[in-house]
């Protein structure tokens, strides 16, 4: 690990400035993977900015929505009565992140913003157009089981890691921004970014850019939703293929339909064909599956991943199914 300097912010704006006026600065929340990043030289900041005591915590829930800070603990947020009745999508999901200790430690805004955890990123022996440009990506022919399918790039294959974001696609969340140039509010679906020629950059988020707190509309999919996730071990694991599904039902035939997945994606990936497939349909098995079979449209495998083209349309069927009380 490379010596750094460490500073710790008491608001906003003295958060922003520090990192503006400090060389390769980083900031810092829960820790739980920016430790591990400067642990494998991945991270050589110059400054770390810890965000920690800024005062984003609250969890404000109700029928007409959601105000969630962006420190708030993953525990916090899984755990509360209200996010459980008008948001269980949102709970299930967090409840199978990680594991009860870091759940407790790590915030809602580190998660969205956690980094990849392909192997060649991770170490930093190795060739990544992620951590250094232009390299080249040795996750294409090496071992990568755990890269994406969809959204790759000729420079990049790095699957996005989370599972909230999955979910916060289809509750249509915002986020809520404090940057040098002020606050904005982004469609979570527009803050991470597909590699494409320029896969250091993961997100949309502009230099010195705060995640204040995350928005959701008023309560949705309460009543019929579902998150699968498909891993190597039941506890400590990232997805190897995840869905996340909401539905509206009048009766047998489904009226709305939101559908995510994860793991597979060098984002969180929206699965708009999967949905109009279901809209105005009677739910059945084989309806699912089919409407679910459009998942891996344009999916490509590196090699060693190849198993997801099978693993994600079974996986968005068993969420298609267990969100209409089918499973
Ligand atoms: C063993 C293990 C298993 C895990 N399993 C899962 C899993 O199954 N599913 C899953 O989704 N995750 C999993 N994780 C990842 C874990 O959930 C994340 O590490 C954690 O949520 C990050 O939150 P943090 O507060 O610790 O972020 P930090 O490590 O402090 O920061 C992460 C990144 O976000 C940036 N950042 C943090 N907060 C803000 C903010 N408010 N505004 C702007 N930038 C910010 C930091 O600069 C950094 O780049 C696992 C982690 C471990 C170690």
């Amino acid at each position: 690990m490379n010596p750094f300097t460490y500073t710790r912010a008491g608001d906003a704006q003295q958060a922003i400035n520090a990192f503006q006026g400090s060389p390769g600065p980083f900031y810092v929340a829960g820790a739980t993977d920016v430790m591990q990043l400067l642990r494998e030289d991945v991270y050589s900041p110059g400054t770390l900015v810890d965000i920690s005591s800024l005062p984003y915590t609250q969890v404000e829930v109700g029928p007409r929505g959601a105000r969630i800070g962006a420190l708030a603990r993953l525990a916090d947020v899984a755990d509360d009565d209200a996010v459980l009745r008008y948001y269980p999508l949102l709970a299930r999901v967090l409840r199978e992140t990680a594991s009860t200790q870091i759940r407790n430690v790590a915030t809602m805004g580190g998660n969205l913003l956690q980094r990849t955890r392909c192997l060649y990123f991770r170490d930093a022996h190795t060739a990544c157009n992620k951590r250094r440009p232009g390299s080249g990506c040795a996750a294409m022919r090496g071992a990568n089981r755990i890269n994406a399918i969809l959204g790759t790039s000729e420079q990049c294959i790095a699957a996005y890691p989370g599972d909230m974001a999955v979910a916060l696609v289809v509750l249509d969340a915002h986020i809520q921004l404090e940057g040098p140039d002020g606050p904005r509010s982004v469609p979570v679906a527009e803050l991470h970014r597909v590699p494409a020629d320029d896969p250091a950059h993961d997100t949309t988020l502009r230099p010195g850019e705060i995640i204040t707190r995350i928005d959701l509309p008023a309560s949705r999919f309460a009543e019929s939703c579902a998150f699968v996730k498909a891993r190597d071990r039941m506890t400590f694991e990232w997805a190897l293929a995840s869905a996340a599904v909401g539905l509206e039902m009048d009766g047998g035939t489904v009226r709305v339909a939101r559908v995510a997945a994860g793991g597979v994606g060098t984002v969180p990936w929206p699965l708009p064909r999967v949905e109009h497939a279901l809209i105005g349909k009677a739910l059945s098995a084989e309806r699912a599956a089919k409407a679910a079979a459009l998942s891996v449209e344009g999916a490509r495998s590196a090699g060693d991943n190849g198993f997801k083209l099978k693993l994600l349309p079974r996986v968005v069927e068993q969420a298609i199914l267990a969100a209409g009380g089918q499973a």
